[in-house]
């Protein structure tokens, strides 16, 4: 079973999200459960709470079909304290917020060194971030992104995937949303059916599907190995259908949220039809 949906926007509360999802035809879908370019957030009010899981219930979306992301702002690998401190904080609040709301899983880009540290050591500042939040909460996984690699950002190679995972103590409430446009513009080839298998497969020998607990479905107008993040519609990019195709029938990849972050929502609705009928294997 592939859930299928795309991070739809929950302007006017979060129950709206699950509205706008059930209209593109999802039966998977990500969101902001706060405004993700502040750091202030308002704290969730009961009705609030109520109308998001009362919403999900009506829709039949469960916990393990929502993939929440954070907000950008938070680097979880900062290489001074106060910024360490204030990304912790947020990244906290944010977990809470999905305990509130009867969500299990929360996407995070990894973080930055701001080239003020080195890779190691960022890498371990993200595992303690993450040690510290699962410690402070129950039942939300934390969900790593692969990067692009833009900037400063690490998590764009699976070993920095990998190397965070091997320092966090609970490994059963850490895992990996993969983005496709992500992995392309770091340098992983997902232009054919062939290459896209072999990306998966280095991706299980490198960190494990067991840890794939969701995927960003996005093709890119940013080349490979450009390190540059620009996500595009299914097909009109430089990655093409034939990714989209052989995820859509591989196996080992079910019943996780794959999440559309491409650039028209005016065709969400069309491109998760497309992904779905994919799944019919035609002779
Ligand atoms: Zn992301
Ligand atoms: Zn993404």
């Amino acid at each position: 079973m592939k859930y299928l949906g795309a991070h739809v926007s929950a302007a006017g509360g979060v129950d709206q999200a699950v509205l706008r999802a059930v209209e593109i035809g999802a039966d998977a879908f990500a969101l902001f459960t706060r405004n993700q370019r502040q750091w202030k957030a308002k704290p969730l009010d009961d009705a609030t709470i109520e109308a998001f899981r009362t919403a999900c219930r009506r829709h039949g979306f469960g916990p393990g079909q929502i993939l929440p992301h954070d907000s950008y702002l938070i680097n979880l690998g900062h290489p001074q304290a106060e910024g360490l401190a204030k990304s912790r904080a947020a990244f906290l609040d944010e977990m809470q917020r999905c305990e509130q709301l009867g969500l299990t899983l929360l996407n995070f880009h990894p973080g930055s060194h701001l080239k003020a540290i080195d890779e190691a050591d960022c890498l371990s500042r993200i595992a303690e971030s993450i040690n510290e939040a699962l410690s402070r909460t129950r039942g939300v996984t934390a969900v790593i992104e692969n990067t692009a690699g833009q900037g400063s950002n690490l998590g764009w190679r699976f070993e920095h995937l990998a190397a965070i995972i091997e320092q966090v103590d609970d490994r059963s409430r850490v895992g990996v949303c993969l983005d496709t446009c992500h992995a392309f513009a770091a340098g992983y080839d997902l232009r054919t059916a062939e290459a896209t298998t072999a990306t998966l497969d280095e991706f299980d020998a490198v960190v494990g599907l067991d840890y794939l607990r969701g995927m960003h479905l996005n093709d890119a107008k940013s080349k490979l190995g450009s390190r540059v993040d620009r996500h595009h519609s299914l097909g009109q990019g430089n990655i093409g259908l034939a990714c989209f195709t052989t995820l859509m029938r591989d196996p080992r990849i079910d019943g996780i949220p794959m999440v559309l972050e491409t650039i028209d929502p005016s065709i969400w609705a069309e491109e998760i039809a497309w992904l779905r009928a994919q799944q019919e294997v035609t002779p």
